[in-house]
């Protein structure tokens, strides 16, 4: 049974590279699922689940924990579908077909995760911040964009490129002067950033 789930899990993550589908790597899924356990987080709402491997190993990591995660891609959508049934992780995981941009979401999380499109994850935090139980955590992946975010803009060929890094940027500043969290960033996988809500 462990040998099979192994096989599942590295059959996924095979077919997610073959497919160009950019899934956490597995220092920052070490790093989530640690955190989970940890920081006994019971549920967390994912914005954008892609074929639903993150999901998948989250929920994995804690029989116990509740995962609501949104994509808006419909390939990908029905894939994670699939993965999810297989996985047999359908108690687990509420999957929702929908742009994260204008979805409602009900309930409260203790956890949020942010990993979709990088240049709009003020919109993201924003819109589902009040989604978040008290001293909940919002962690976003992909902080420092395969090392771009750090470069001056002049080494950045593409100007796409740059205007997304110029995003990942101005998402940094505004979660380090937003009073009412505590943020962290770290250098761990493609970075991630851990926002902690502060009751006052
Ligand atoms: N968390 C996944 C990887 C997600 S990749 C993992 O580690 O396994 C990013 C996904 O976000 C893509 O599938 C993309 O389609 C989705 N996405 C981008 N913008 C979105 C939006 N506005 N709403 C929902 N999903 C979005
Ligand atoms: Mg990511």
């Amino acid at each position: 049974m462990m040998e099979n789930l192994n096989t599942m899990i590295k059959d996924l993550k095979k077919h997610a590279l073959e497919e160009n589908i950019p899934i956490m790597q597995d220092e920052g899924i070490d790093y989530l699922t640690t955190f989970i356990i940890k920081k006994q987080i019971h549920s967390v709402l994912e914005i954008g689940s892609a074929i639903g491997y993150s999901a998948i190993m989250m929920a994995l990591a804690d029989p116990n924990l509740k995962i609501t995660t949104i994509e808006k891609d419909r390939d990908r959508y029905l894939e994670a579908l699939k993965n999810i049934k297989e996985f047999d992780l359908e108690n687990q995981i509420t999957l929702v077909f929908h742009d994260a941009l204008d979805a409602n979401i009900e309930g409260n999380f203790d956890m949020i995760f942010i990993d979709a499109a990088k240049g709009q994850n003020i919109r993201f935090f924003e819109r589902y911040e009040n989604n978040l139980n008290p001293n909940g955590y919002i962690l976003t992946d992909n902080m420092n964009f395969h090392g771009l975010v750090d470069k001056v803009d002049a080494e950045i060929e593409s100007k796409n490129l740059r205007s997304l890094v110029r995003k990942i940027r101005d998402y940094r500043t505004f979660l380090v002067n937003n009073p009412n969290y505590q943020v962290e960033f770290l250098n761990i996988g493609d970075g991630i950033a851990v926002a902690r809500k502060i009751e006052k």
